[in-house]
């Protein structure tokens, strides 16, 4: 996304995504009900820390980049942490998890260090903790220095062990994650939907939204599951290492993933981080990334935190499926047929490894459906070789001379007038001779599933025709060498190979 040049600007566009993201904040954390994905949310708030970033004198303690999700609604009694809950800082790609391997492996020098990779549940924290071995609470991480009281609640979820397998133990917290699975959550919104109740966004909502019920019979109905990673006092307990944590939780007799690994070195990391990737659609739950963390507790202490953060831990993300951006355009594209195609064309970004600009908008209809403008922040998707898709935009952020798009009225192509034939919701240039159709048109018979010309594309033909070469079809049968000579067939196919026309 283009970062604003002038300062009134930034000034404007920090304050708009700042109340944005103050009241994705409240929908999220206090309401349960999220109105915007979460890779929209990291869109926002990533440009966010990039204004704050370029114009410095803008940060503000209170700005949503500040905190950690939000603190505890009435409903329940809040607890305040004896050890503060924190959150994890996030590695977007590729380059940004190396980064932070580079600093973890600069701060550690010489000395041998180990990493442990976890897979990031996507669900909600928990704090549990017990006395002489019996739960005695349980809390939500609230903005991580207080949370709320949801002892009643946790301590119906099956997984949630009453009473430890060691009890010889004073007083111990620890912390993981509540969540739901893949097939309960399918089935819960399966019954929500048969009653006419809400159905829950994803699973993650479902499971925070399930352990702050007021009434624990529901909780105990919703089928909530843990995986446990944490000890708030390792140390007290007589543990060195995130392994020796987890082996510990085990044995207690906590649900601990077994989808873990230690390795030696950054090159497990990055593979397991890439394999997890492939990995994710298989899982019976909902994972969001990899946490990454330095084995030795001891390390972990020299690294410490910052004021959000353990800076011995990161949170490697996987490529989000959705960005933000700004629509610079609707451009229309004249099809073969004639038809009207309203086509977004917008600041360029990554969605799911690959660069995107446009993405059709299909017709009127649709964009006033969506209710999307020129200049608007839009929300784009990707998901994995799928066909990009403009979703809406944030109107909130709206500049104030957003214009409703129409339809021209004419053809941009040929300035015919358009029409719209009963029944129909294209609009189209009904005129034979139109250029940009008659070009379409030529492109699709050179195309496969026609005639099939190997290098006869868009923009050969495009030249051709320009050049007076070709007309219509039959001329593809009489294009002679010298039409041909007199075009630069000094280019390659992607694969490195020369364009060949003609197979010739
Ligand atoms: P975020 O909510 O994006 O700030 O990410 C931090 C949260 O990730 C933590 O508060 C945990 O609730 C959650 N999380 C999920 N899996 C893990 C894990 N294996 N290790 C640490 N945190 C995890
Ligand atoms: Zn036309």
């Amino acid at each position: 996304m283009t970062l604003p040049v002038d300062r009134e600007s930034a000034v404007a566009r920090v304050e708009a995504l700042r109340a944005e993201l103050e009241h994705h904040n409240r929908m999220y954390y206090a309401l349960d009900a999220p109105e915007i994905s979460d890779a929209a949310y990291d869109a926002l708030s990533r440009e966010l820390r990039e204004l704050e970033a370029s114009w410095p004198d803008l940060v503000d303690d209170d700005s949503p980049t500040q905190k950690v999700g939000q603190t505890s609604s009435a409903q329940f009694a809040s607890v305040a942490h004896a050890v503060r809950m924190y959150s994890l800082d996030n590695a977007m790609d590729q380059d940004e998890l190396d980064a932070w391997l580079a600093r973890v492996r600069d701060a550690v020098g010489d000395r041998s260090c180990e990493f442990v990779c976890e897979l990031k549940i996507d669900g909600s924290s928990l704090a549990l903790t017990y006395e002489n071995g019996a739960l005695l609470r349980a809390a939500t991480r609230g903005d991580g220095r207080t949370g709320e009281n949801i002892t009643a609640n946790a301590s119906v979820v099956r997984d949630v062990p009453t009473q430890l397998h060691n009890p010889e133990l004073g007083s111990v917290e620890v912390r993981g994650e509540i969540y739901m699975p893949k097939a309960s959550f399918a089935r819960l919104n399966a019954e929500q939907e048969a009653v006419g109740a809400q159905p829950f966004a994803n699973p993650r909502n479902a499971a925070a939204g399930s352990v702050r019920q007021k009434d624990p019979k529901i909780t105990a109905s919703r089928d909530l599951a843990t995986f446990m990673y944490a000890i708030a006092e390792p140390r007290a307990l007589g543990l060195g290492r995130q392994s020796d944590v987890l082996a510990w939780l085990r044995s207690a007799g906590f649900h601990v993933n077994p989808d873990v690994i230690t390795c030696s070195d950054e090159s497990g990391v990055r593979e397991f981080c890439a394999r997890a990737i492939e990995r994710r659609e298989s899982l019976p739950y909902e994972i969001d990334g990899v946490v990454v963390k330095l084995d030795s507790l001891a390390l972990q202490d020299e690294l410490g935190y910052t004021s959000k953060a353990p800076r011995w831990a990161i949170a490697f993300k996987f490529p989000p499926e959705e960005k933000t951006t700004v629509l610079r355009e609707i451009r229309i594209q004249v099809g073969r047929t004639g038809a009207l195609t309203p086509l977004a064309e917008f600041d360029p970004v990554t969605v799911a490894g690959s660069t995107i600009a446009r993405a059709t908008l299909h017709n009127e209809d649709e964009i006033h459906r969506k209710d999307v403008r020129v200049g608007d922040t839009i929300i784009v998707r990707k998901a994995g070789d799928v066909i990009p898709e403009v979703l809406g935009a944030i109107l909130s952020l709206r500049p104030a001379d957003a214009q409703l798009w129409r339809m021209p009225i004419e053809c941009p192509s040929c300035g015919e007038p358009v029409w719209r034939e009963d029944g129909e919701v294209a609009m189209r240039c009904v005129n034979a001779a139109c250029p940009a159709q008659r070009l379409e048109r030529l492109v699709h018979w050179a195309g496969r599933g026609s005639l099939d010309i190997d290098g006869m594309g868009y923009e050969i033909i495009a030249r051709l025709v320009d050049q007076g070469e070709l007309h219509d079809v039959s001329d593809f049968y009489s294009l002679g060498e010298a039409a041909l000579a007199t075009l630069d067939m000094g280019r390659m196919k992607q694969d490195g190979a020369p364009v060949v026309l003609g197979g010739v």
